[in-house]
């Protein structure tokens, strides 16, 4: 029998993850994934309100992503992962994938007119729609439905358009607005009405755990922080936890600051991969009094760089809890510390919602230092993606499926992980 082409998957996050399952449905492959934390799914992180993670149990609250949005094309190669491993949805069987946004006058409305109580709860939503204090509803859609090239540069949308779905995005030197998150807030949280969002019962986490559990222990290294790489014609080395084992490739799926600090590259690629920069979102998970809704949003936090650090948006999961989720970012500049950052959402809080946090002491903080990934004007200007494309991907024995490399969403990130997964497995099982 012919040997296996032995590859490393070094990040177990939904792009890794995702490369990972096209390899190892190819019988010529042998993969092996390093994750540096105890559970998978990277910035997918559902944990329980004392912080430990679901794993793919019901119950839990997302302080990473939180739904699951796109239609068409965009969304098939998660479906399919959902499909597969039988992960239980709560909208995904009934709902119409055409169409996810639901707001007063789409053609969802007239669907809804039509069921029983329909004018009823047309005439409530249609209220609450328009009386929200907090969310600036009427506008919001607005800005985020501008066309993908009135936000960014041609070299950007040309790279990110087969995988975003219409909806805009933040601007680069903005803290990336998440609007799959402002969609399930505005739209999308009303009862019998709720429209083709898709949310994970198991949670956004419980996606990987469930895939996961189809790995042997020694094809899943958890806990491996990975080091080094050194690479060389004759194939790659990986070390982590001082163990040093040897593949045919390697797939890096950490974002790309991650990848510059373990990879053997010259001081120019890591100053070119540098360029990738990230903002700095911080998640607080803990008891709220006062948010009266399931999802409020602070909307000047969002738009106004002046106004990072404030609570960006909260969540209540639960209509009968009062955890709640919160979102800032830290301002650009500042590192505050957990305690500074418990103070300023609480004061963001009572400022912009009248709302407070109940017991500071026991609110959990989670910092994702490398979320939505971004380059400044010149950079893309200078082409960087085409100059990434043409002298580092697929090369040296090495694919990147970073974030950063793709639009920060799930999907975009599933769908990334799988097609350059296929390209590899063309290059490397010639
Ligand atoms: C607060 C928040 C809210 C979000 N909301 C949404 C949402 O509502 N909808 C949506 O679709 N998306 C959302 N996202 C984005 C979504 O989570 C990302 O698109 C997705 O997780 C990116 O996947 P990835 O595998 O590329 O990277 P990651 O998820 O970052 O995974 C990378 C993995 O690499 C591991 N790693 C890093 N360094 C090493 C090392 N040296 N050795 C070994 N392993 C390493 C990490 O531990 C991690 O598991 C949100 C993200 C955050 C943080």
């Amino acid at each position: 029998m012919p040997q296996k082409i032995k590859v490393a998957v070094i990040g177990a996050g939904p792009s890794g993850l995702s490369a990972a399952e096209v390899l190892r449905e190819d019988s010529r492959f042998e993969v092996t994934l390093y994750e540096k934390n105890s559970w998978v799914g990277g910035k997918c992180h559902t944990v329980f309100p004392d912080g430990t993670v679901t794993n793919g149990q019901k119950g839990g609250y997302e302080v990473g992503a939180v739904a699951i949005t796109s239609k068409s094309s965009g969304y098939n190669e998660l479906r399919e992962l959902i499909c597969k491993y039988d992960i239980p949805t709560s909208r995904f069987k009934d709902s119409s994938r055409s169409s996810f946004v639901f707001k007063p006058g789409s053609p969802n409305y007239v669907k809804a007119l039509l069921k029983p109580n329909g004018l009823l709860a047309y005439g409530f939503e249609y209220l609450r729609y328009r009386r929200s204090k907090h969310a600036g509803y009427t506008n919001r859609p607005k800005v985020l439905n501008k066309s993908l090239s009135e936000r960014y540069s041609p070299e950007v949308v040309s790279r990110f358009s087969h995988v975003v779905q219409g909806f805009g995005y933040a601007e680069f030197e903005d803290p990336a607005l998440t609007p799959a998150v402002l969609y399930y807030h505005q739209y999308l949280e009303f009862g019998h009405l709720s429209l083709p969002l898709h949310t994970i019962d198991i949670g956004t986490q419980g996606i990987w755990a469930r895939i996961a559990e189809s790995y042997e222990a020694e094809q899943l290294l958890l806990n491996h922080d990975v080091t080094s790489i050194k690479r060389s014609p004759k194939g790659v080395k990986v070390t982590a936890n001082h163990i040093t084992k040897d593949y045919d490739y390697v797939v890096v799926s950490t974002p790309l600051s991650a990848a510059v600090r373990y990879l053997d590259q010259s001081a120019d690629d890591a100053a070119f991969m540098s360029k990738m920069r990230y903002n700095h979102y911080v998640t607080i998970l803990c008891e709220v009094d006062g948010l009266d809704a399931i999802g409020t949003l602070n909307r000047g936090a969002c738009e106004q760089n002046d106004l990072l650090g404030e609570v960006m948006l909260n969540y209540k999961r639960f209509k009968d809890s009062n955890i709640g989720c919160l979102y800032l970012y830290q301002p650009k500049g500042k590192n505050y510390s957990d305690k500074e950052l418990i103070e300023l959402a609480d004061k963001s809080l009572r400022n912009n919602l009248d709302a407070s946090i109940v017991d500071k002491s026991k609110a959990l903080v989670y910092h994702w230092k490398d979320y939505f990934g971004h380059l400044s004007q010149a950079d893309l200007d200078d082409g960087w993606y085409n100059k990434f494309e043409d002298t580092y991907q697929l090369k040296n024995r090495t694919l990147f499926v970073s974030s950063g490399l793709h639009f920060e969403t799930i999907n975009a990130s599933v769908q990334y992980g799988t097609r350059e997964a296929l390209r590899a497995i063309k290059q490397w099982a010639q």
